[in-house]
């Protein structure tokens, strides 16, 4: 079982302690994820294909004693706690009027939570949360799912809810969709909370049905870098929801539930129903999705090495067809691609955040410098790179 960054975990007991005066019941965590890839797919019920990072959020996790049946949540990244009466949550998370959450935003995360738990019939107790997190914040590493993650593990054993993984990944994509209001699909959720060590998931976001799939980089001699630009993306505003709006605009037009129901062939008489920028939206989703079945199928057998054309190929499709990259992440990849990477894209929802770069283990550090280079000479400012493994999901630490 990977286990959280120490440091991690003393930061989420210790805020806990610092907050209430005693020791959590347990520790619970949950991991960040990169998408290897399958980009903007899973909200067209397609196909993707992440894996967990060791970056995890650590939630520290205990009942409340007062019986006021009130939640506490904390976290290292705030000024201060946030604590609400769980009967006031519905009030709190007024969906149907979509008015703004009465919390700041980070705290509807873990409240949201608390709320989508108690939809689902659960009355749940008082609780104090306590959160610390390794897993950088809006770089498209899903810290989002991590931290809904670990406090989706918590809950369900303190409030003996026995959700299956898949359940608690619903519960955090509701938290998100819902309660924080950031119209994202069921991946990242699905990542964090499936993850495993050296494998990727292959998830039909349709049935919710995953694979496990064995990726073997480091069998080949071969690394992920993760390239975070730094530059931060705000899924609740913007670009995304324009995407999701074009894709169902798409579907419609072509008289099909999803996207996925569009084939490669079909898109020569999509491009004659719609406008061009549609066209280019569903283009992009359909040939990515038929990259993640390819990139499975090449996994499966030719091994790692044989995919970087696909990374490249899916980069492009969504720089040029579904227009979600940024001029560092373009400088990103073709800095590491001319620097012998074997493939590179941008990963997570676009607009900023992180590539990933495949490269061979001893080119790291050329592959690194070359990217540093590139930004200086763009005068963007320098990115955050590391090398990160399929690592496991959600599970309590102590
Ligand atoms: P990403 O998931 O790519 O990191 P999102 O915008 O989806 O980016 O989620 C980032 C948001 O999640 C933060 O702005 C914050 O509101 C919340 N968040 C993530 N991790 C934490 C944390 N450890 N403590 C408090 N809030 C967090
Ligand atoms: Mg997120």
């Amino acid at each position: 079982m990977a286990e959280s960054n120490h440091a991690t975990q003393v930061a989420a007991r210790t805020l806990f302690t610092d907050l209430t005066g005693r020791e959590p019941d347990g520790l619970w965590s949950a991991p960040g994820r990169v998408n290897l890839i399958g980009e903007h797919t899973d909200y067209n019920d397609g196909f993707v294909l992440p894996f967990a990072i060791p970056h995890r959020t650590v939630a520290a996790v205990g009942r409340r004693e007062d019986g006021k049946g009130r939640v506490r949540v904390a976290s290292t990244f705030a000024a201060e706690p946030v604590e609400v009466a769980l009967d006031d949550l519905d009030e709190i998370f007024p969906t149907a009027t979509g008015r703004e959450p009465a919390v700041p935003e980070w705290a509807a995360y873990p409240l949201g939570v608390a709320w989508a738990l108690r939809q689902t019939g659960l009355v749940g107790s008082g609780v104090d949360i306590a959160i610390a997190s390794d897993v950088p914040v809006g770089a498209g590493l899903s810290s989002s799912a991590a931290i809904e993650g670990a406090a989706a593990s918590a809950l369900n054993d303190l409030w003996n809810a026995d959700l299956d993984r898949t359940a608690l990944a619903r519960i955090g994509r509701r938290a998100e969709n819902e309660a924080v209001g950031a119209p994202t699909g069921i991946m990242d959720q699905m990542a964090s909370m499936l993850g495993e060590p050296d494998a990727a998931i292959f998830l039909d976001c349709r049935s919710l049905e995953a694979q496990l799939v064995p990726v073997g980089i480091a069998e080949a001699g071969l690394a992920i870098l993760v390239i975070d630009t730094r530059v931060k993306h705000a899924h609740s505003t913007g670009g995304y929801g324009e995407r999701r709006a074009s894709c169902e605009l798409g579907a419609s037009i072509m008289g099909v539930a999803a996207l996925r129901d569009v084939s490669v062939d079909d898109l020569p008489r999509a491009q004659e129903l719609m406008d061009d920028i549609t066209f280019r939206r569903v283009r992009h989703i359909v040939t990515e999705n038929q990259r993640v079945l390819d990139t499975v199928e090449v996994l499966r057998t030719e091994g790692a090495r044989a995919i970087g054309d696909l990374l490249v190929a899916s980069h492009v499709s969504m720089r040029d067809d579904f227009e979600i990259s940024v001029p560092e992440l373009d400088t990103a990849v073709e800095a590491a691609l001319a620097a012998g990477a074997l493939g590179a894209r941008m990963t997570g929802g676009g607009f900023g955040g992180a590539a990933i770069a495949l490269v061979e283990q001893d080119a790291v550090a050329s592959v690194s410098d070359a990217v540093n280079a590139a930004f200086a000479a763009s005068g963007f400012s320098e990115p955050h790179i590391f090398t990160v493994t399929p690592s496991a999901g959600a599970h309590r630490d102590a």
